[in-house]
C-alpha cells in the first residue's frame, strides 16, 4: 500500500512530504489509518540526530491513533473501524522474560520502535506516525476506550505511559508527595495521572508562568526552580521526583527534595548527564532511577485508567504542514502542552 508522510531527509533539513509504500500485510498485522498523531519532544531529537544513531529519511510519530482498515488472516482482537492506537514499540522478540513479564520496552533483543528501527523480517526502517497509514502487529495495537476523545488521546501513548509506568513502579497513591520537574508534554501528564492516583503533587519549572495552568491541571504546589529560597524550604519532602527536562542539566538542587530513600527518575535527557553532588545522596540514601515507556498491557492499563478518570492531555491541534514551526516551538518549550497532528485536516 501506498502512503504519505513527512520525512526528514538530513539533521539540517525540515520536514516535507514523501511518498512510500508501507510494507505487505501480514497474516498478524493490523493496518491503520492514522487519525492523529502527538508530536513528541523525541521526535524532534530524532529528526535533529541529537542522539547520534538517526538513519535518513526519517519519519517521526509514535503517538498513534487511528481506524482499522484492513487485517491479516491470523488476527482475532481487531476488525475494520476500530479504533486503535498505537505508541512506541511495533515489535519485540516475545520469547525473552522482559517480553514474557510484559515489559517488552527490555526485550533482550532490542523492541522494533515505531520509526526508524529495522523491521524483524525485512530489515527495512519502520516509518511512524506523521502519516497516512502505519501498518502494525497485532500484539503491539492498543485498544482506544470508547470514552476517550480521539482527537486528544494520542499523547497518551508516549507521554502518558512514560509517565504512568514509574509513578506505579514507585507505587504512588493517596498520600504520596510527587514532584515534576519541566511541565512539557511528559510533565503536565504526569501532573494530571498523578493527581489522579492520589498524590500530592508540585510543578517544578523554569517559568512563573506556568504555574496558573499548573494548579489548573490539578498541581497542589508550584516551585519555580531557580529560587533557592523556596527549594530550600522544600528540601526532604517528595517521595519521588520525576525529571522530564530533555537536556543535560544538574540534579543537584533536586536531589535534597527527595524524603530519605526517596527517588528522582528520570525521563528526559538520554544521555550525559552534568556532574552532580552525591553528598545529599548520601545523607538520604535517596536514589537516582530511570525509567523507559512502559509494556504493552500497562500501556492499555495506562489507556483505561485515562477512560474512567477522564484524563486527557492539554492540545494545541495542528496540521501536516505546521510541523516545521511546531517543531521551533517545542524547542523553545512554547507548547500548551502537547501539538497533535489532525491528518483529516492536513492536505499533504
Ligand atoms: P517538552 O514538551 O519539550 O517538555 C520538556 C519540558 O522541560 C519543557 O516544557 C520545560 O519545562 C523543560 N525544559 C525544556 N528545556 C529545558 C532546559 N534547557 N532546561 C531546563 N528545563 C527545560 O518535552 P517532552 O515531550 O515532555 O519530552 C521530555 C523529554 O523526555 C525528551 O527528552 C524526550 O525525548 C524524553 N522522553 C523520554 C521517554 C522515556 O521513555 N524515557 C519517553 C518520551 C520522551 P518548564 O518550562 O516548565 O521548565
Ligand atoms: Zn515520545
Amino acid at each position: 500500500m501506498k502512503t504519505k508522510g513527512y520525512a526528514a531527509q538530513s539533521a539540517q533539513s525540515e520536514l516535507t512530504s514523501y511518498e512510500y509504500e508501507c510494507r505487505a500485510l501480514r497474516d498478524d498485522d493490523v493496518a491503520i489509518e492514522i487519525l492523529y498523531s502527538g508530536v513528541c519532544h523525541s521526535d524532534l531529537h530524532m529528526a535533529k540526530n541529537d542522539w547520534g544513531w538517526t538513519v535518513y529519511p526519517i519519519v517521526p510519530g509514535h503517538e498513534i491513533v487511528g481506524r482499522v482498515i484492513d487485517v491479516g488472516a491470523k488476527v482475532n482482537r481487531y476488525k475494520k473501524g476500530d479504533h486503535v492506537a498505537v505508541g512506541c514499540m511495533v515489535d519485540s522478540c516475545q520469547q525473552c522474560t522482559h517480553c514474557h513479564s510484559g515489559e517488552e520496552q527490555f526485550c533482550e533483543e532490542g523492541f522494533t520502535q515505531t520509526y526508524n528501527s529495522p523491521d524483524r523480517h525485512t530489515q527495512e526502517l519502520t516509518k511512524g506516525g506523521y502519516a497516512k497509514n502505519v501498518i502494525v502487529r497485532e500484539e503491539f495495537v492498543l485498544r482506544v476506550p470508547e470514552s476517550l476523545d480521539l482527537a486528544k488521546a494520542a499523547p497518551l501513548l508516549c507521554a502518558g505511559i512514560t509517565t504512568y509506568s514509574p509513578l506505579r513502579t514507585w507505587d504512588v497513591g493517596p498520600g504520596s508527595t510527587v514532584a515534576v520537574v519541566g511541565m512539557g508534554g511528559l510533565g503536565h501528564m504526569a501532573i494530571k495521572l498523578a493527581v489522579a492516583m492520589g498524590a500530592h503533587v508540585t510543578v517544578l519549572s523554569r517559568s512563573q508562568s506556568k504555574k496558573a495552568d499548573a494548579m489548573e491541571l490539578g498541581a497542589d504546589a508550584f516551585l519555580l526552580s531557580n529560587d533557592e529560597q523556596s527549594m530550600e524550604q522544600a528540601a526532604s519532602t517528595f517521595d519521588l521526583i520525576i525529571d522530564t527536562v530533555p537536556v543535560k542539566h544538574d540534579l543537584t538542587p533536586h536531589i535534597p527534595l527527595l524524603k530519605v530513600d526517596g527517588t528522582l527518575t528520570l525521563v528526559g535527557q538520554v544521555g550525559p548527564m552534568a556532574e552532580f553532588n552525591t553528598m545529599p545522596m548520601v545523607m538520604g540514601r535517596r536514589r537516582i532511577a530511570a525509567s523507559l515507556i512502559g509494556g504493552i498491557a500497562e500501556t492499555q492499563e495506562m489507556l483505561d485508567f485515562c477512560a474512567r478518570f477522564n484524563i486527557l492531555p492539554e492540545v494545541e491541534m495542528i496540521t501536516m504542514e505546521q510541523i516545521n514551526e511546531a517543531f521551533e516551538r517545542l524547542k523553545r518549550a512554547d507548547v500548551h502542552y502537547r501539538f497533535v497532528i489532525d491528518m483529516q485536516k492536513s492536505s499533504f
